[in-house]
């Protein structure tokens, strides 16, 4: 391992040796699997369910690598990609000793997850253009500054972060910095993905979630060098990704062209809802975005977001956040969807 992921670690993590499940022991499917206690008889429903999944995700990795264009060995499967962020957390950070540092107003669960791990959270607000504040991220770091989330394109803001500014802080932060590209499918700017070589300090996380549609399947990627992704490995769970998961997700990665076709529909409804939303009266202005939501500044965003609810249109308050007073967040919808969502606000202006 190089010697400067090696430093990072926590002490615990360094001298970690890692538990070795059955099925990493011996790879194969063929013989008389007597090894790892599991129901010789079979399980209800078929589909080889009553063996454990393959624990290094070989297959779906590989198919990864080919749509990506980088190799296994640059990739860390997870329960989402909260369990990446979780992960990085658990092995980076001493609870009580190390921080991490991020800029709201951003996603909620990398606080959340370094309350859970003990760990301190340090906040470096967004300048009002939603882009990072270099000063105040340098006023904030110190030795035990680990990790530095920066979410592009942003949860809630919408926006890329300059791909400039990433680069600085890339070359400036001395602990990793984990760059979330949730969003990036939709966003005009390029991933970070490519610099994996450039940066031993770069965490790319994606997911499956948003483009890809697979919410409800939890696959996360998490894209680093060869020395995080090994630590990664080493302290996940030996099963993180059931084998539905597995199989489904490898069914679902032949659709490319399904899903490059519905980011090219959400995308072309961004500019129809924003355009529409711009022209309602108590809309101060919606925030350009490269994500597949809007954020909306209004005049009476409480008001606004109970009148949807009566009508049965839940869209996310995000009124009383950091740089977001009187925001509202809407995830694109369908093409009826939205033209419900404007009707029903037009409706409200009315009243
Ligand atoms: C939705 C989202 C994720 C995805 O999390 P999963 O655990 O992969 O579903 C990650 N980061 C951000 C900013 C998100 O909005």
């Amino acid at each position: 391992m190089t010697e400067y992921i090696y430093q990072l670690l926590r002490e615990n993590i360094r001298k970690l040796k890692p538990y070795t499940s059955a099925r990493e022991a011996y790879e194969g499917q063929d013989g008389i699997l007597l090894d790892a206690n599991e129901n010789s008889y079979g399980s209800p429903l078929g589909n080889n369910y009553h063996r454990y999944p393959d624990p290094n995700q070989t297959l779906l990795k590989s198919k990864i690598s080919a749509i990506k264009g980088i190799p296994t060995h640059h990739i860390f499967l997870g329960n989402g990609s909260d369990e990446a962020i979780d992960l990085l957390i658990r092995a980076f950070c001493e609870p009580g000793r190390d921080n991490i540092l991020i800029l709201p107003p951003t996603y909620g669960m990398y606080k959340a997850l370094a309350d859970i791990n003990g760990v301190e959270t340090r906040i470096v607000p967004l300048l009002p253009d939603f882009q990072p504040n270099l000063e105040g991220i340098a006023d904030q770091t110190d030795d035990n500054s680990k990790l530095l989330f920066i979410c592009s394109p942003n949860n809630p803001t919408g926006n890329s972060v300059h791909y400039e500014i990433v680069e600085i802080l890339l070359n400036h932060f001395p602990g990793l910095v984990v760059i979330d590209e949730a969003f990036i499918n939709y966003a005009r700017q390029h991933s970070f993905i490519r610099e994996l070589t450039t940066y031993p300090n770069l965490v790319v996380l994606q997911t499956l979630s948003k483009a890809w549609g697979l919410a409800g399947l939890r696959l996360g990627m998490a894209f680093a060098g060869e020395p995080i992704i090994q630590v990664l490995h080493n302290i996940k769970y030996p099963y993180n990704i059931n084998a539905a998961t597995l199989s489904l997700c490898l069914q679902a990665l032949d659709q490319l062209e399904l899903v490059n076709q519905n980011i090219r529909s959400t995308v072309s409804e961004r500019q129809k809802l924003s355009d529409s939303l711009g022209k309602l009266p108590f809309v101060i202005r919606v925030f350009p975005s490269d994500a597949n939501f809007l954020l909306v500044q209004t005049i009476q965003a409480d008001q606004i977001y109970k009148h949807l609810i009566t009508q049965g249109i839940v869209v996310r308050n995000k009124s009383k956040e950091p740089l977001c007073e009187g925001c509202l967040r809407i995830t694109i919808g369908t093409p009826e969807q939205n033209d419900a969502l404007i009707q029903s606000l037009q409706n409200y202006s009315q009243s």
